[in-house]
């Protein structure tokens, strides 16, 4: 074989190798990206939580709001009061789960 052939086909063996990472490569940067768009959202949100927290409606139509979710993700939500025998009085957030004590 050529000098050129033989580079040729350590070229080709390079590229399969790389071709054969290429699955792993992909799934590694699908969960980068997600982890990265989390952490923009999460950015995003801090930056925005006072102003938001100052357009925050606590009861609206008699229903008391989640604060996690509109300064979180600038969400309305109704909370459900959760009444435990002898224990604190809480409401607890019908769409993320959060529990405010009274
Ligand atoms: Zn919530």
């Amino acid at each position: 074989m050529s000098i050129e052939g033989v580079i040729r086909e350590e070229a080709q063996k390079i590229a399969a190798e790389l071709k054969g990472r290429a699955p792993e490569l992909q799934e590694e940067y699908l969960e980068a990206k997600a982890r990265a768009d989390n952490l923009k959202a999460q950015f995003d949100a801090a930056n925005v939580a006072l102003e938001r927290v100052a357009d925050f409606k606590p009861n609206i139509e008699g229903l008391y709001q989640c604060p996690s979710c509109w300064v979180k993700q600038n969400q309305q939500a109704s909370m459900i009061r959760r009444q435990i025998e002898n224990k604190d009085d809480s409401f607890r957030c019908s769409r993320c789960g959060h529990i405010t004590k009274i």
